[in-house]
């Protein structure tokens, strides 16, 4: 297992000019499971390259360890790729498509059938050695093609969007299997993905990536907690984005009659009075008021239910609280609530983020 630094990579591809990777810093610890989130076309793909091998950064350096592998061949560096596509030879059955990666390392036959049996073990694929890529399913092909990279036992594991190819149900169940395997196995993980759920149920820690630069790095609990920015904050869910005018001492005006206590986005950061800031709020961190005693580090605030759309055990619920100022909310459907109710909510202080307007 190891460790990886990218040290100010930069990646620019000389056809279409576009800075794919554009001065990345990160350090991926040994035995982490880290995903690199963010759009498509972020630089994701080009980034796990770079540390593959496949590509040569133009500017940066990037460390296993105390091992600078830069300008190192790929078959140099230990570590295996999944592909989105899998990737899988149709002309070969599952065990010769395990096998291959050992075989062109010359490794004895012995050998070469006891890790298949092993690694086909492990993703839970014994007794079909003998089918074709064509006789399974997504989902069985997906763990080939993770079996084949496990089997020579890399270093580092580099994931390409490895589960965009399966169906909402395979992919939940897939995640876990991958979840599982990297624990048993502890092997440093390297993910991607465009998807924020995967990321935030898959990762001990993801940097959320844009136009080539990393954004924020942290847990899954950090990034959604505490998003350093407007992007990252909306890259997670559906949150409410409230433009409002600062009043002092932590308190911000929605429209003309509706006030609301915040908190600072980022420690530090300060706004001056009248300034336009933006303020975050989750849906699922607001809750109905139910005239209990009043709690003085909650924002409560009174609005009319202006729409609702039914989910199951949570209802979506759009609040007008102001003069047009609108927060959406996701209540439990037990709540008896209908469009034209009035509402209270109750919104916790330290959910209410403040950022700057720009
Ligand atoms: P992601 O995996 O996050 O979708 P990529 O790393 O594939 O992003 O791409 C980053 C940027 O680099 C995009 O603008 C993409 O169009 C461009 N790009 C990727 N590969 C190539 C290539 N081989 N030649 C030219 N431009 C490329
Ligand atoms: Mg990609």
């Amino acid at each position: 297992m190891v460790k990886v630094e990218l040290k100010e990579l930069k990646k620019t591809y000389e056809k279409s000019k576009v800075i794919a990777v554009d001065n990345l810093n990160l350090t991926i610890n040994e035995g982490e499971f880290f995903t690199l989130l963010g759009p498509s076309g972020c630089g994701k793909t080009t980034t796990l390259r770079l540390i593959a091998g496949f590509e040569i950064p133009d500017e940066g350096k990037i460390f296993f360890g105390d091992e600078d592998v830069t300008y190192k061949k790929p078959y140099e560096r230990g570590t295996a790729m999944v592909f989105q596509n899998y990737a899988l030879w149709p002309h070969m059955t599952v065990f010769e498509n395990v096998a291959y990666g050992l075989k062109v390392r010359k490794v004895s036959k012995e050998e070469i059938n006891k890790r298949v049996t092993e690694v086909l073990e492990l993703v839970k694929l014994k007794g079909m050695e003998k089918r074709y890529p064509n006789q399974l399913s997504g989902g069985q092909q997906q763990r080939v093609a993770l079996a084949r990279a496990l089997v020579i036992k890399p270093r580092l594991l580099l994931l390409d969007e490895p589960l965009s190819n399966l169906d909402a149900k395979l992919r939940v169940e897939m995640r876990e299997e991958i979840k599982r395997i990297q624990r048993e196995l502890k092997i440093t993980t390297i993910y991607v993905t465009h998807d924020q759920e995967e990321a935030m149920s898959i990762s001990d820690r993801l940097a959320v990536m844009n136009a080539g630069k990393v954004l924020q790095v942290g847990t899954p609990e950090e990034v959604y907690f505490s998003p350093k920015n407007i992007f990252v904050a909306s890259f997670f869910g559906k949150p409410n984005i409230i433009e409002a005018i600062y009043e002092g001492d932590d308190i911000a005006s929605l429209d003309k009659g509706t006030k609301i206590k915040i908190s600072k986005a980022e420690e530090g950061v300060t706004f001056a009075k009248g300034e336009r800031i933006r303020i975050l709020i989750r849906p699922e961190h607001i809750i109905p008021y139910e005239r209990k005693e009043k709690i003085s580090e909650f924002n409560i605030v009174k609005g009319k239910v202006v729409f609702k759309m039914f989910t199951g055990t949570m209802q979506e619920l759009k609040v007008e609280i102001g003069e047009n100022v609108f927060l959406y909310t996701l209540i439990p459907s037990d709540y008896k609530l209908e469009v034209g109710d009035t509402v209270g909510l109750q919104i916790p202080v330290e959910r209410t983020l403040a950022f700057k307007a720009d």
